[in-house]
């Protein structure tokens, strides 16, 4: 598979600036490796402040023409990019499993899903619509025109290396912004094929930018640009709020989709069946490395043993293996430090009274595997119930009330996805109304769509990206008023 990939046209390792694809102005690389195997893919170039300053010139001189289009001709580009996107979709998922190690039938999922916001925003860039207001003076007209923020700043990460790109530049190339994209360095390669294509579709050069390397230098030298006027992250709540202070010095609009802390809630009115096969999906699906993925079950304590029997079975049936492997369902994590983290917060959980019911340690297979897992007496303060544990381990409490089961849901900073499960319709809106969250499913686990708005409360994040929602990050608000008519 690595050979006939790096010899497409799609297997690109160089960063795009300008329409043309670039190393290092010092020549300096960084390998990216293969989370399945340890071994290197590929070296990609480690970028600094100048490649990035480059980028933003680039963005801001392309920005003039760009924004002028009109937003038929931007949407028929988008539609030529989405068109190829899906026309590509076996080798981009293919690239995504080899950097990032999800069983290729999720990173499929990952480009009909990174796809649709293509799509999607390909349609809405002709619904930017403004507006006419009636004026309190009869000799005036007031207006409101809707126009691109300007050279947008998108920073993302190594989860879903393809889908956080084209969430955010879906809707900024759909309003006439332009972009200087930084993938995270451990998974560059979708990403410069999602940029090869686009190139190909028509979206002319400086339009889309990519720079990698030295993610601090590359996000001060964003920040301090006046010329960029929007950050958009996806990443770790302690670099979002890293870059909404930096931020502050040139005012720019910030976007964030930050960390969660999702709670998994099953009355004992739930269907079983519905929830099992549900958390199993929120939990282990990505591994458990996506940031809406469940982070704490709650099960009410008359559903309890039944729920813990039927889960237990479920979780030992799930194959662990190298994505590209037939009925894998469990791929490694993404590196080392990610291992570790899950390994300590298992072990503090373990030290304050919580019980291992299925797995609990590295997987035989060794390298960053690890087994999928249940931990059962959790309580809500041990760090495993605080901490986003991004790694295939399903921790469980046990609660009495409905009271007590939201107050347990809200005792966190995050505020990203919930989940709750029950047949009881007055229930599922009292309980939906009252969590502190911005993405909620109801007897159901994991979802996200382009039509719909993805984003948090509290220190899950600023903003809404996907659906129509999704567009007003990148624009600002022009009033004119027109006098003495
Ligand atoms: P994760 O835990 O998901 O890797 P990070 O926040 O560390 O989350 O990474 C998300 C993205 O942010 C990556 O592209 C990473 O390189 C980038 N990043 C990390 N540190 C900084 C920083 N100081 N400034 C700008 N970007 C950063």
């Amino acid at each position: 598979v690595v050979a006939r990939l790096k010899s497409s046209g799609l297997f690109r390792t160089k960063g795009l600036i300008g329409g043309k694809w670039i190393d290092a102005y010092d020549g300096k690389t960084i390998e990216v490796y293969n989370p399945a195997n340890g071994e290197v893919i590929a070296s990609v170039p480690f970028m600094g402040e100048k490649e990035t300053k480059d980028a933003i010139s680039s963005a801001y001189d392309a920005f003039r023409d760009w924004s002028r289009l009109t937003a038929f001709d931007r949407s028929s580009r988008l539609r030529k990019w989405y068109n190829l996107l899906m026309e590509h979709k076996e080798e981009l998922a293919q690239l995504i499993t080899l950097e990032q190690g999800k069983p290729l039938n999720e990173a499929i999922g990952e480009v009909v899903y990174g796809a649709s916001f293509i799509e999607f925003f390909a349609e809405e860039a002709k619904r930017v619509n403004g507006d006419i207001l009636p004026s309190p003076m009869p000799d005036r007209r007031l207006f409101v025109l809707k126009q691109p923020v300007g050279v947008v700043g998108a920073i993302t990460p190594w989860n879903f290396p393809l889908a956080m790109i084209t969430r955010k530049v879906g809707p900024a190339l759909a309003c006439g912004c332009t972009v200087v994209i930084k993938p995270s360095e451990l998974t560059p390669f979708s990403a410069l094929a999602a940029a090869e294509l686009a190139i190909q579709s028509g979206i002319p050069p400086g339009v889309l930018n990519v720079v990698m390397g030295d993610a601090p230098k590359i996000g001060n030298s964003l920040l301090e640009s006046p010329q960029v006027r929007k950050i958009t992250f996806t990443g770790s709540t302690a670099v979002g709020k890293k870059l909404m202070a930096g931020a502050a010095e040139t005012v720019k609009k910030v976007s964030l989709e930050l960390g969660g802390n999702a709670p998994f809630i099953i009355f004992d009115d739930a269907d079983l069946e519905v929830a099992v096969k549900a958390s199993l999906a929120s939990k282990f699906l990505y591994t458990g490395q996506a940031c809406i993925c469940t982070n704490r079950i709650l099960v009410q304590e008359g559903i309890y043993d039944k729920f813990m029997n039927a889960f237990s079975n479920a979780v030992k049936s799930l194959k662990v293996g190298n994505g590209f492997s037939e009925g894998v369902a469990q791929g490694p994590l993404i590196n080392e430090a990610a291992i570790q983290k899950v390994e300590s917060l298992v072990q503090d959980a373990i030290s304050k009274g919580a019980k291992v019911v299925v797995g609990g340690k590295r997987h035989n297979l060794g390298l960053i595997f690890y087994e999928p897992t249940i931990i059962s007496d959790v309580k809500n303060e041990m760090l495993i119930a605080r901490q986003e544990i991004f790694g295939p381990v399903a921790p469980v409490i046990r609660f009495k009330t409905e009271e007590e089961a939201i107050q347990i849901a809200n005792d966190t900073d995050a505020g990203l996805a919930a989940y709750l499960f029950t047949n009881n319709i007055q229930r599922s809106w009292r309980v939906s109304e009252a969590l502190e969250y911005g993405i909620v499913g109801v007897n159901e686990g994991l979802h996200a769509y382009e039509v719909a708005p993805f984003g948090g409360f509290k220190q899950s994040g600023l903003g809404r990206e996907g659906s129509k929602y999704g567009l007003d990050d990148f624009l600002e608000i022009k009033c004119i008023c027109m006098g003495n008519m």
